[in-house]
């Protein structure tokens, strides 16, 4: 027995059964006398703070062994209790060696004489470092998680059963304008128009009651408000989870202005394309019949002028009149050919709106058009275009109409492959021209086939106009380029076309 012991353990060190019971636990004692400042240390203290059992301990030599950033926080919450009276609860890094410290927790009382005054500060310390890893574990798990969810897009929040939101991410208050503190606690039903808004708490309840899903693991376009009021589209998928046993719904929510935007100008690019292309194939169309009728009605007006002569020399009453009826025939015939070619100038009368344009929009927007269920059929399409020969001096409208028209035969021709391979290569020429080129992996064409198909109504389509290749080429001419096509290495087509580099100095004009 050590002499040196406070009285108050004595009684406890007479039985040293629960004296080692104690030490065995790991739960150490110890003892501070407040007027002597003398401090007592069990043996499971000793071995806490890595004290011999026979070294002599001071209330100096305590915060000596303390990791040097809590010294001064343990030291103020002993004078705090010793001065106030409150229990005291600390935890704090013993320093074990210079690279390695463990967490113990003191807790303790002050103890007062038979008169009430303070005389010990006494109590328990025990060794916490594998709880307080857990812990720094479990907290670096917690923030990896939010850093996760918060660099997600989508804006994500978590609603209990009655729909309070708990949990409401960075995503969510950029898109809804609400913080995170102005949203959790409330009702989700803030973040929707009338009539969802008033109905949601009954969308819950009928839920838990019936177990319909009408939103949870399907996922749906429904209209989100702002804080501001304004509303906007939005995809909402909702899950479900079980979390300390209570039932919680997670909704992801993705903003859909952009995407309605760009489908609403796809939308117009298309309808702008389709009245092009009718007003295209029409003059091509003009063209071809006047180009067909132009011969045969000149030669019913040659048959009636030769008539008219050889009538000429005939007595017969009724000459004059059947010379007037044929002149009269002549002028309707020439008369004929003359509406067809003023039709076919009229169609064609459209000036074309040459600007600046990108190339590589152009392709991307006529892909979009084009291609659509490209990605259902399984085809790559691979860009190699040159960033220097990017600014072209186009109709946008018809160089669309062209650029579509390519990618859709191109789609049609690859619909056998096994290969579904387009791309768009471009390539500068010469300092004024830049060289497209489309190629596919397609069907290719016949020779027969490769002679024909820039000429009007050549199609090898049950259901095709043959229009679509002349018209390009036209329009390729018409803006001073150059249009043709060939068989590439893998047997499919490659068509290809000149158009004009933009000069430098417009480059104010793109858009
Ligand atoms: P349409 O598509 O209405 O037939 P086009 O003038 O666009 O009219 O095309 C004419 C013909 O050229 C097509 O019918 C087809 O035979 C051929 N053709 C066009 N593009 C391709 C291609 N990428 N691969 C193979 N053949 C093609």
């Amino acid at each position: 027995m050590l002499s040196d012991e406070p009285p108050s353990f004595r009684i406890l060190l007479r039985d040293e059964h629960l004296q080692r019971g104690i030490d065995e636990s790991g739960i150490g004692m110890w003892d501070l006398d407040l007027d002597t400042r003398a401090l007592f240390w069990s043996s499971a203290t000793r071995r806490l703070f890595r004290v011999s059992q026979t070294d002599p301990v001071s209330y100096e030599l305590f915060l000596s062994l303390l990791q040097p950033e809590d010294r001064i926080r343990a030291d103020q919450a002993i004078q705090r209790s010793i001065t106030t009276g409150c229990k005291l609860d600390i935890q704090y890094r013993i320093q074990e060696t210079p690279e390695r410290s463990h967490w113990v927790r003191a807790r303790g009382g002050i103890v007062t004489d038979r008169n009430g005054a303070p005389r010990r500060l006494s109590g328990v310390v025990l060794d916490i470092d594998d709880q307080k890893r857990l812990e720094v574990a479990l907290r670096a798990r917690e923030e990896h998680l939010r850093l996760i969810l918060e660099t997600i897009p989508d804006a994500m929040i978590v609603i209990d059963d009655h729909g309070i939101m708990q949990h409401f991410s960075l995503a969510a208050s950029r898109l809804f304008g609400y913080s995170e503190s102005e949203a959790i606690g409330q009702n989700v039903s803030i973040l929707m128009p009338e009539p969802d808004s008033s109905r949601h708490d009954g969308y819950l309840t009928r839920y838990q009651s019936t177990g319909e899903r009408h939103i949870i693991g399907i996922g749906r376009i429904v209209t989100g408000k702002r804080r501001n009021g304004a509303t906007f589209p939005m995809h909402l998928s909702v899950g479900e989870m079980l979390s300390a046993g209570k039932l919680h719904f997670t909704g992801f929510v993705r903003d859909l202005t952009e995407h309605q935007q760009t489908q609403a100008k796809l939308q117009e690019l298309q309808s702008e394309l389709i009245h092009m292309s009718r007003l295209s194939a029409m003059g091509e169309m003009a063209s071809a019949l006047a180009h067909e009728l132009n011969q045969p009605l000149a030669a019913i007006s040659n048959y009636m002028k030769g008539s008219r002569r050889l009538l000429a020399a005939n007595a017969d009453l009724n000459i004059a009149k059947i010379e007037t009826a044929l002149d009269r025939a002549a002028d309707q015939a020439i008369r004929a050919g003359q509406i067809i070619r003023r039709l076919r100038e009229f169609v064609s009368r459209r000036e074309s709106e040459k600007r600046v344009e990108s190339l590589a929009k152009l392709i991307e927007e006529a892909g979009a058009l084009g291609l659509t269920g490209a990605r259902e059929q399984n085809v790559l399409l691979k860009l190699e275009l040159d960033s220097e020969c990017d600014r072209v001096l186009v109709d946008r409208v018809q160089i669309q109409q062209v650029l579509v028209n390519l990618f859709r035969n191109a789609l049609e021709a690859m619909a056998e492959s096994p290969k579904r391979e387009l791309t768009a290569t471009s390539t500068k020429t010469s300092d004024d021209m830049v060289e497209l080129s489309i190629s596919d992996t397609g069907h290719g064409f016949s020779e027969t086939a490769l002679a024909s198909l820039f000429s009007t109504f050549f199609t090898t389509k049950e259901n095709g106009m043959g229009v679509g290749l002349s018209i390009s080429r036209s329009i390729v001419e018409a803006h001073g380029g150059r249009m043709w096509a060939e068989t590439n290495d893998s047997g499919g087509a490659t068509f290809r076309l000149t158009l004009p580099i933009a000069p430098t100095e417009d480059l104010s004009d793109v858009a």
